[in-house]
């Protein structure tokens, strides 16, 4: 490991590639494979995972929103690109940058085939989403016939896919819910298939969809938090590798005496002799007031210290008393160990939240 010097999000791209062949080995070969680079591809950097999913022969790619497909393509990705949740107001954009959206319901369909055909497009390809039980975004069995009738004779799109989304495939007391809407989504896409007399690809799984439920996989799965190193679950956290690492530093040690508070608020107030360590990163960063208070810890030198006090915007106050450490030494957040998950579940988030969070203004450098 190399050392930073200032607060770092070190991205290991060997990690990808484990985590990616990983997830492969869970479906049929045959199974083509989207990798999910929604929000900075997961925290991380949206345009780094892309290249390398690109060189690994991942078949396609997603986003939530059109500017995040609009900065892959003007960084040169070229992998079809799905846009999970386009507005109408960005569809022109879409096209200009052949980026593929996601049709979710019939206001939106009717909008995007009125403007494909006004451009002049012939075969766009588009997606269909179906709610089967997540109630968040998708076409209901009453959508059927409007769909139909909406793509009879209309050439400027071709449904490349049909894909529904599984509102808790990590949660095996949720089973039943699962395989009832793997079975819904069965029945509206075979139905529709036969409508439209056309072979569109199907897809339901996301990362835990693919772990426990492949028999489910079609014609592709999409994963995001697999690829980035984490299975919702300890016994598949063991077989990938985080890709993320956020390293800092520490500025300054303080020796804190009886009745001396820490922070902001005096939020902590020490009743013995302690020592401290001050880290330039803060909530600003991603680190949330909700890891403060001996919420949340991070590793000094292989030892948790707890954050003490109050988050602030831009540093954080560790209790290191009894750790040797001095200013200068670098500091783990999260990583291979301890890990994201370690941290998130501190706070009772997830990995998804906190990954997600840690903003723009962090230093990305990578491992390749
Ligand atoms: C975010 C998202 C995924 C990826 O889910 P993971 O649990 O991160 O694998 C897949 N499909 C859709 C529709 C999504 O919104």
């Amino acid at each position: 490991m190399t050392k930073v010097g200032e607060t770092v999000l070190e991205i290991d791209l060997r990690a990808l590639e484990h985590n990616y062949h990983y997830l492969r080995s869970k479906i049929n070969p045959s199974t083509k494979f989207l990798g999910v680079v929604k929000a900075f591809a997961y925290g991380s950097d949206s345009i780094a995972i892309a290249k390398k999913l690109e060189s690994l022969g991942a078949d396609y790619l997603a986003v939530a929103y059109t500017l995040e497909g609009v900065a892959l393509r003007n960084a040169g990705i070229k992998l079809p690109i799905l846009v999970l949740h386009p507005q109408q107001v960005s569809f022109a954009t879409m096209i200009e940058k052949c980026l593929e959206p996601s049709l979710y319901s019939p206001a939106i369909l009717s909008s995007f085939l009125k403007l494909a055909k006004q451009l002049g497009q012939k075969n766009y390809p588009v997606h269909l989403k179906f709610n089967t039980g997540l109630n968040r975004l998708g076409f209901g069995e009453k959508d059927m016939e409007f769909i139909a009738s909406s793509l009879e004779g209309a050439e400027q799109i071709k449904i490349s896919s049909l894909f529904s989304h599984l509102a808790a495939s990590e949660d095996m007391n949720e089973k039943e819910f699962t395989l009832a809407q793997i079975q819904l989504f069965e029945k509206i896409s075979s139905q529709l298939i036969t409508k439209l007399n056309s072979q569109p690809w199907r897809h339901m799984l996301n990362t835990s969809g693919i772990i426990n439920y492949p028999e489910a996989q079609y014609d592709m799965v999409r994963s995001g938090i697999g690829i980035y190193g984490f299975g919702n679950e300890a016994s598949e956290d063991e077989k990938l590798i985080p890709v993320a690492t956020l390293k800092t530093i520490i500025s300054q040690i303080h020796k804190i005496e009886p009745n001396e508070s820490v922070g902001y608020n005096r939020a902590f107030v020490s009743n013995t002799s302690i020592v401290t360590a001050t880290l330039p990163l803060g909530h600003a960063d991603g680190i949330g007031r909700q890891y403060g208070n001996r919420v949340g810890q991070v590793s000094v030198n292989g030892k948790l210290a707890p954050i003490i006090g109050n988050v602030c915007m831009d540093m954080i106050m560790v209790d290191v008393t009894g750790i040797d450490c001095k200013e200068g030494d670098e500091v783990i957040v999260f990583g291979k160990k301890p890990s994201a998950e370690f941290l998130a579940s501190s706070a009772k988030t997830i990995t998804y939240e906190l990954l997600t969070g840690i903003s723009q203004r962090v230093k990305r450098i990578y491992i390749d």
